[in-house]
């Protein structure tokens, strides 16, 4: 295990946070306060691990009020920021490339299970004891002040120990009925570090499980553990190693009946771990949690789809992307396997937004992934000869504008054509086979006196159109594929 100083910490950190943490341990000094690093960095600092936050706590002197808020105005450099989360002195004190969190000692109790704490001042023993982990419980103290009359590192359990025997701990057996998400960071640091959770631990959360504490609570802090979890990805880990846990210890069907882990899930998980650590298309944004959600539940049945998404406090175009995955999935592959020529890869793929291209890329077998990497270093970045721009100062307007683009993005792409003035030329004749449908379905729906004409017309000169092969994920009047790459950036 590593030995945990001061000249430890600076080492593993960059050099900004390094700054900040000597502006601070020098006001520490001056002021003679207290502060120990605690928490996750001295547990990854004694593992030998990365660190990847600094997390200082401040014991104000009795009778003193200099607490972290205090403690971080005070050693600010000129170019930081003191930004403060609440009335119990918890601050972040960030530049621009840099920060460190402050929390000022303090006691946690909870009015009812799953409940978020109500937090009071207390002493250094109190605010250890209240974290989740023994491992999790260390204190490392920094300043003089914090070292005076203690030697070395501060455990109040057994965390150093649990550390050396790979275990997750729990100070009391009530751990889980206080809070239930403990379960979900249980499973994402077991993942992360390979640890185990005690046998104690298990049994706490199995009482925790059979006395229903899983329902006091609230979806939003759910859904943040389970975004947490899915965060762990871009270390490279995968996400299914953390839900097989929860799995196992039957906290899924606590979360929700139905939940599980689907084994056909197994894969694109482990996939998406890779992905998002070393991305196989250059330049995708895709949130983790919103993936690995739309893999996760793919397999699952619509209703227990749906169902976890309202338990998790996912709404809107969010959830409806998720609960449609399964769908575009399906259809997105059976096309991509079928379609041929380039044109047609890309007609199905540009328009997809950056997490549907990840889900599907890492639920691809290894042809569909192939092609699909092809596309974007060949294909995705290119544009044709004619923008949007060009084909409306040629006279078209209206769908016919997208129908031209895409038409001609997929036969340049092809080959078929190849310059300005043969795209032009597609184009004129694209919106003119546009205006005469358009014109004859207008003139018979008239005919027939419906007052939807206008609307039904437009719908039907497109339906006339001969659709782009294997486009049918493109909605006829999309915008044209390069914007509709990017829709949730519009
Ligand atoms: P990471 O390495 O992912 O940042 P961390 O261990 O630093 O993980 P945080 O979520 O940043 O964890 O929380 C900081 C500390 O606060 C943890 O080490 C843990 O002791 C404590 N903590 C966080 N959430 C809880 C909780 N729900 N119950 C008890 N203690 C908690």
């Amino acid at each position: 295990m590593t030995r945990p100083t001061l000249e430890a910490v600076r080492r593993s950190v960059d050099a900004g946070v390094a700054t900040l943490l000597d502006a601070v341990l020098a006001e520490a000094e001056r002021s003679d306060v207290a502060v120990h690093l605690v928490g996750g960095p001295v547990r990854d600092l004694l593992l030998g691990r990365p660190l990847r936050d600094i997390d200082l706590i401040v014991e104000p002197r009795d009778g003193s009020v200099v607490g972290a808020d205090a403690l971080a105005r005070a050693a600010a450099p000129p170019d930081a920021r003191v930004v403060s989360h609440d009335r119990f002195g918890t601050v972040r004190l960030a530049t621009a490339d840099a920060s460190i969190d402050l929390a000022t000692v303090r006691s946690e109790s909870y009015a009812r299970p799953g409940a978020l704490p109500s937090v009071a001042p207390g002493s250094l023993d109190d605010d250890l004891r209240r974290r989740d982990f023994t491992v999790n419980a260390l204190a490392l103290p920094l300043s003089a002040a914090a070292r005076r009359g203690r030697a070395g590192l501060i455990d109040p359990g057994t965390g150093r120990a649990d550390l050396a025997d790979a275990v997750l701990r729990v100070f009391h057996a009530r751990c889980f009925h206080d809070d239930p998400t403990r379960a979900l960071r249980a499973a994402r640091l077991a993942a992360r570090l390979s640890f185990r959770l005690a046998r104690s631990a298990r049994s706490a959360l199995r009482d925790a499980i059979g006395e229903g504490a899983f329902a006091a609570v609230s979806g939003d802090r759910l859904r943040r553990e389970v975004e947490r979890l899915f965060e762990d990805a871009r270390l490279g880990l995968d996400p299914a190693v953390a839900l097989r846990l929860l799995a196992d210890w039957h906290v899924l069907r606590a979360l929700e009946p139905g939940l599980a882990l689907p084994p056909a899930a197994l894969p694109p998980l482990r996939r998406l771990g890779r992905a998002i650590a070393e991305p196989p298309i250059a330049g995708l944004r895709a949130r983790p949690w919103v993936v690995g959600l739309a893999l996760w539940l793919a397999d699952l049945d619509a209703t227990s789809r749906r169902r976890t998404l309202r338990r998790l406090a996912i709404r809107g175009e969010i959830a409806t992307r998720i609960a449609e995955f399964p769908k575009l999935r399906d259809r997105a592959l059976r096309q991509l396997a079928a379609t041929r020529g380039r044109g047609a890869v890309d007609a199905l793929l540009a328009p997809l937004g950056d997490e549907a291209l990840l889900a599907l890329y890492v639920s691809a077998p290894p042809a569909g992934r192939r092609r699909m990497l092809r596309w974007a270093a060949e294909d995705r970045g290119k544009r044709p000869p004619v923008t949007g721009a060009d084909l409306v100062a040629a006279g078209l307007s209206g769908p016919a504008v997208g129908v031209a683009l895409s038409r001609i993005r997929i036969a340049w792409l092809d080959g078929a054509l190849h310059t300005r003035e043969e795209a032009l030329a597609l184009a004129r004749e694209v919106g003119a086979r546009v205006a005469r449908r358009t014109k004859q379905r207008a003139a018979r729906a008239g005919s027939a006196g419906a007052h939807d004409g206008p609307k039904r017309a437009r719908k039907a000169a497109r339906s006339s159109l001969p659709a782009p092969e294997a486009s049918s994920i493109l909605p006829p009047s999309s915008p044209p594929p390069n914007r509709a790459l990017h829709p949730e950036r519009q």
